[in-house]
């Protein structure tokens, strides 16, 4: 007898989440979870201390720090091209995590679909499951993972509610491009489909690509529910602020499920991140150089190792193909956790299992290239010594 609900036994903890504890206990370079190993900005953090001082202690109302949702909106309207009013279209959140969360949660009705492009980024699935709705799993190309525009159509059915949209795309690095995400708001439209789309990576991208919020397409403004957060752009990600933009109506269903999912994110770091925005170009410049330069110097050292990988073009992760060493991911990830003191994570917690097949996950892992290049130079010397 087990104590337990019934709905836990459909999904695992997290493999990244368990992958970072690993690299700890194996005092590896941890090159899983995706955060950062480096300082965030000097403003953001002096700006800790003086909030300490103007007492921040207690909670902020429930959807956030109402200044803050006003430059989160003044950002939408002039990154993001996206029309969303402070007072009740925007809600800051305990990450993008818990915006999706809250959003899936908010909208999910038992049996309802959710398209999920595979592979994705693990907490789509679970939270579904939670929410009681059923995942419905789509393919992008295996090739260069763009959207298949059949597959989609084939998959949609009266029961569809929500299709799951990651761009800049976590693991692959893949960014959709305008057509993609076109094709995506034709869908939505035609079928009357809500888009969860996830931007978390979004001033993280590269070469001559563009970052292009699906909300900001014409016919999408009012069922395109928006996330983002400073976690990835500013390198703060255990300070755990998120937002979420979405139409009056859908907002107050998210806004129900954050206030008693966490009642409202860090008052003090709420007051803190308001530095971000008076970061200058030159701030956003360098951070894509800085993982510009980590991308280009991880492809190459796994290159001459034998590896190949897609090259992004956002994100700060290498989806890598594996199936030359003769290894499956997770075997092959336990090799390096233990045997090389570098972590990354197994490809098949991007894949969903299916009966007698092979995982197509099994032929990849992912490696994070977020840490400084020296912490990056010093993971390939450990997989090229120990080899
Ligand atoms: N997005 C990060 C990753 O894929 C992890 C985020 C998290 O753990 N909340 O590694």
């Amino acid at each position: 007898m087990t104590y337990l609900a019934d709905r836990l036994e459909h999904f695992q903890e997290s493999v990244i989440r368990e992958m970072t504890r690993k690299a700890m206990e194996n005092d590896a370079i941890n090159l899983s979870q995706g955060m950062p190993d480096f300082s965030p900005p000097d403003e953001l953090t002096q700006r800790i201390t003086e909030a300490l001082k103007e007492e921040e202690h207690q909670y902020t109302v429930t959807y956030g720090n109402f200044e803050l949702r006003e430059k989160i909106s003044e950002k939408l309207a002039s990154f993001n091209r996206i029309t969303a009013d402070p007072e009740n279209e925007i809600t800051v959140t305990c990450g993008a995590s818990e915006a999706i969360a809250s959003s899936i949660l908010a909208l999910t009705n038992p049996s309802d679909e959710v398209l999920i492009l595979e592979p994705w980024y693990e907490n789509y699935v679970p939270i579904t499951l939670l929410s009681q709705g059923k995942p419905i799993f789509v393919s992008l190309l295996s090739d260069n993972f763009s959207l298949n525009e059949e597959a989609i159509k084939e998959e949609i059915t009266d029961k569809t509610k929500m299709i799951i949209i990651n761009t800049p795309h976590n693991p692959t690095g893949k960014v959709f491009s305008s057509t993609e995400l076109n094709l995506i708001s034709d869908i939505c439209q035609d079928q009357d489909l809500i888009a969860l789309t996830d931007e978390i990576y979004e001033y993280i991208i590269y070469d001559d690509e563009k970052h292009i919020s699906l909300g900001s397409i014409s016919g999408m403004e009012d069922r395109t529910i928006t996330v983002s957060g400073f976690s990835k752009t500013f390198s703060i990600t255990g300070w755990r602020l998120g937002y979420v933009a979405a139409e009056k109506e859908l907002m107050a269903g998210v806004r129900k499920v954050h206030d008693y999912l966490t009642v409202c994110a860090p008052s003090i770091l709420q007051k803190a991140v308001m530095e971000s925005f008076k970061l200058q170009q030159t701030y956003f410049d360098n951070l894509k150089e800085r993982y510009n330069t980590n991308r280009n110097f991880l492809l190459k050292e796994l290159k001459e190792l034998g590896f190949n990988s897609f090259k992004p073009s956002g994100a700060y992760y290498l989806f890598v193909d594996i199936s030359s060493f003769g290894l499956k991911d997770k075997e092959f990830a336990d090799f390096l956790v233990n045997n090389k003191g570098v972590a990354i994570v197994p490809g098949t917690s991007f894949y969903q299992r299916r009966e007698n097949q092979p995982n197509q996950g099994e032929i990849y892992v992912r490696f994070s290239y977020s840490q400084k290049l020296d912490t990056l130079r010093e993971a390939i010397k450990r997989i090229k010594d120990r080899l």
